[in-house]
């Protein structure tokens, strides 16, 4: 159990100068409080989501970045940029100048004047305080940050987000604010000679791009949180043409992009664990569990949460923190009472060979109320894993013999096992006559649909790819 200290913030209601438009306008946080925001929310994003281990990668998006906010309206701001480790399309900016890039959303550019342009448009919300305004909004609207319990789905992979700690930092944006970071995003680049017209073509992707496309890991896509890019490529495109009169060389510097995302992780990354279908394998931690079939898998560092199909049925897998007691009975009824959970009944075990307590309890359940959990707590290598399926109190004799099948296939994995399990990753492919969308996806593993594979080369699904074009792909681990 991991617990989310709330993020202080003393609201003092004053009237401050929008750096960027100039004018005078009410608000609620001060630069100072901006900054404390962007600091303390650091080390919990970089916790939640992992950092993206590829040094060199987030030197070029810092270097980017830097240039761009060096120049912009706020220069003073303590500018930080950072790849997280996340498969979703996302990126966001936290007030005071944290901007975040998921790795997913990098194989979705085309070149790095698409990647200043996502960088650019962050910066925007920054230096327009757009971000500061909305969370002025959500913190004042009583919803905060509060504390995630073990029975908490973290980040809520499935839900609203916007009520719970990470929810408040993919804050929704208005067209108008969205329309004056794309302003914003075109100037900032077009300065250091990266072409505008990056903005509209990574709109176009990013709209192309199914909301289901496989990225549904915990964090909201970019689409949830930039509303709109359609009606925004046209918007944006008086601003970019404005730009481009003025004169001057523009670059998109595609090759040196491609080179730096060659090779990059392409959806869940097995260091945190992976799903296959309803598998989940951890090579670092050695184990592997099934839940039940068909049940959506959401894995963050902290828990792996599955959900039954169109029902609030889940199953939470995650370390006992500070395990407590002489044996696993004690170290279960512990933990399950620190968590505020009654034990009902309950009995010492073996799960594949391994030491484990099952029992039945019951307790508050977030967003369901009073419900019912059936819990193994297992120990291996050292550690106490539990497993648990909740349920409300009516629905969980029906869901009972899932979560008992499910927390029974908890087996280790040996050392050859956790080998071969390997990340996707993105590569590329010089096009040859007769290929299809299809066919280059059924030949490098079938890991990406068709759809998802011409969207991510600028292509509509339907279009045949260019013959001898070098494209992107993405290869089975
Ligand atoms: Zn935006």
């Amino acid at each position: 159990m991991r617990v989310w200290l709330a993020i202080a913030v003393v609201l003092a209601a004053s009237c401050a100068t929008n750096p960027v438009t100039g004018r005078r306008e009410l608000n609620f946080m001060s630069e100072a409080q901006e900054i404390a925001i962007a600091n303390e929310s650091e080390p919990q994003i970089k916790e939640e989501m992992g950092v993206y281990n590829d040094p060199e990668l987030q030197r070029y998006v810092s270097e980017i970045g830097w240039r761009m906010a060096k120049m912009s309206e706020r220069p003073q701001l303590p500018w930080r940029f950072t790849v997280v480790d996340v498969p979703a399309v996302n990126a966001f900016a936290v007030p005071g100048g944290a901007v975040y890039v998921t790795r997913g959303i990098l194989p979705f550019l085309d070149t790095e004047a698409e990647l200043a342009g996502v960088i650019g448009h962050e910066i925007g919300h920054v230096t327009a305080r757009h971000s500061a305004q909305q969370y002025t909004r959500q913190v004042s609207g009583q919803v905060g940050l509060v504390a995630l319990g073990i029975f908490v789905p973290a980040a809520r992979p499935f839900g609203d987000l916007s009520g719970q700690a990470l929810g408040v930092l993919f804050l929704k944006y208005g067209r108008d604010d969205e329309l004056q970071a794309d302003q914003l995003g075109a100037r900032y680049e077009s300065r250091h000679g990266w072409d505008p017209a990056a903005i509209p073509a990574f709109l176009s992707t990013l709209g192309r791009l199914d909301e289901a496309a496989g990225d549904r890991r915990g964090v909201p896509n970019w689409l949830s949180t930039h509303p709109e890019p359609l009606a925004r490529v046209k918007d944006i495109q008086p601003t970019v043409q404005e730009l481009k009169a003025a004169g001057g060389s523009f670059a998109t510097n595609r090759e040196a992009f491609q080179q730096r995302i060659d090779g990059i992780v392409y959806g869940d990354n097995p260091e945190q664990g992976i799903a296959r279908g309803s598998t989940f394998l951890h090579p670092g931690l050695r184990f592997r569990i099934d839940f039940p079939a068909r049940w959506e898998i959401a894995n963050s560092p902290q828990q792996v949460v599955a959900k039954a199909p169109g029902a609030d049925i889940f199953m939470i897998l995650q370390l006992v923190e500070q395990p407590r007691g002489r044996n696993i009975q004690e170290i279960a009824l512990n933990s399950m009472n620190r968590a505020g959970f009654r034990s009902v009944s309950g009995e010492r075990t073996t799960i594949s060979g391994l030491d484990a307590f099952v029992g039945v309890y019951e307790g508050q359940i977030a967003d369901l109320g009073a419900g019912t959990a059936r819990a193994a707590h297992i120990a291996y290598d050292s550690k106490v894993f539990v497993v648990a399926g909740l349920a409300q109190n009516s629905a969980f004799q029906q869901a009972d013999g899932a979560f008992l099948g499910s927390l029974r296939s908890f087996r280790s994995l040996s050392a050859a096992e956790a080998e071969n399990i390997r990340p996707n990753r993105v590569d590329f492919y010089v096009v040859r006559a007769g290929d299809t969308w299809a066919s280059i996806a059924e030949r490098s593993g079938g890991v990406i649909t068709p759809a998802t594979l011409a969207v991510m080369n600028n292509a509509q699904a339907g279009s045949t790819p260019q013959v001898g074009s070098r494209i992107k792909i993405v290869v089975g681990g």
